[in-house]
């Protein structure tokens, strides 16, 4: 079992657009402040923190009903691992 974590993103209730894979937590943590501020940049609107691992969209001018998340989990399923080139870990 190797822990490892991804940052999860997309609309509450479907599969993730974003499933990135980190060695670690901190790793983890600037993947989805990437992605937290490439969002912000195009003007959504997220509430939450980098130390939570979890930032959910909040209304804004680009987005009437916001239904968008970001957050990290952690996860020991090898399979995970097996289409990256961190299975050399
Ligand atoms: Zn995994």
């Amino acid at each position: 079992m190797k822990k490892h974590y991804h940052v999860l993103g997309g609309i509450h209730g479907c599969m993730p657009d974003v499933n990135d894979i980190y060695h670690t937590k901190m790793e983890a943590r600037e993947g989805l402040k990437w992605h937290i501020e490439n969002a912000r940049e195009d003007g959504y609107k997220y509430s939450g923190t980098l130390r939570d691992g979890y930032f959910e969209e909040e209304e804004s001018e680009v987005r009437q009903w916001p239904n968008n998340y970001f957050e990290i989990v952690t996860c020991f399923e090898e399979d995970c691992l097996q289409d990256t080139d961190l299975m050399e870990w």
